[in-house]
């Protein structure tokens, strides 16, 4: 057994429905502008390819929980998104190969610190601090992707009751299979790691006490409260 000069870190899990057994997380890619009225939303170009940031593991917040108002934010925003989960992985992955890495899916959002964010596109600098956070990644429990079937279906974000942003999955510019294919290129792609796949329109701040309810169709809800 391997001497640690001191404990190594908790392993980032994730509840799977229908199992005690948790789904281990390696790493969390996320896909920027990946609807055409969020892109627009955001004074985008619809032709610009896609492009991959990425959260630590650990930003992960697991269902059941309060998220703290993050520091250094006075304009933290939410952006709902399904998440891919990878039980399977690979390098060079063909698009007509891609969904079968593809374990279950969830519902996460990808809390965002929208000022931190505006001056680092305004400087050319790396996003990091505005997206890759402590408890940046809220998410449900993991619906299996054989129960899920092909998710195409509303998804949507409440905050208080009111409803914040409201799509289909079907209208992402760039669907799952090329997602991962694409992100296969990059990396060497390996179970556990998260894809959460861009945000429709209508993303916008959260204030302490809010109350936000997330849903996607056939996948499943998230809530949370920020505190
Ligand atoms: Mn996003």
């Amino acid at each position: 057994m391997t001497d640690f000069v001191f404990d190594p870190p908790v392993q980032p899990s994730v509840p799977v429905e229908g199992t005690s057994a948790r789904f281990p997380v390696r790493r969390i890619f996320c896909v920027g502008r990946n609807y055409a009225a969020h892109r627009a939303e955001m004074g985008g170009d619809d032709r610009e390819p896609p492009f991959f940031f990425t959260k630590p593991a650990d930003a992960v917040v697991p269902p059941g929980g309060v998220v703290a108002y993050p520091s250094a934010t006075t304009n933290l925003h939410h952006e709902i998104e399904l998440v891919a989960c990878l039980g399977g992985g690979g390098a060079d992955v063909p698009v007509e190969a891609a969904m079968s890495l593809v374990f279950g899916y969830a519902v996460g959002v990808d809390l965002t610190r929208r000022d931190l964010q505006a001056a680092s596109r305004e400087k050319g600098h790396p996003w990091d601090s505005a997206k890759a956070f402590d408890a940046s990644a809220p998410i449900s429990a993991i619906r299996l992707a054989a129960l899920a079937g092909d998710i195409q279906g509303r998804i949507q974000l409440e905050v208080n009751g009111k409803a914040r942003q409201d799509s289909t999955v079907s209208n992402m510019i760039w669907s799952l299979p090329e997602i991962i294919a694409e992100a296969s290129k990059l990396w060497r792609l390996a179970p556990g790691d998260l894809i959460f796949t861009g945000t429709p329109e209508g993303v916008g701040p959260l204030v302490r006490g809010d109350i936000v309810h997330g849903e996607i169709e056939a996948v499943g809800a998230l809530d949370f409260t920020i505190t």
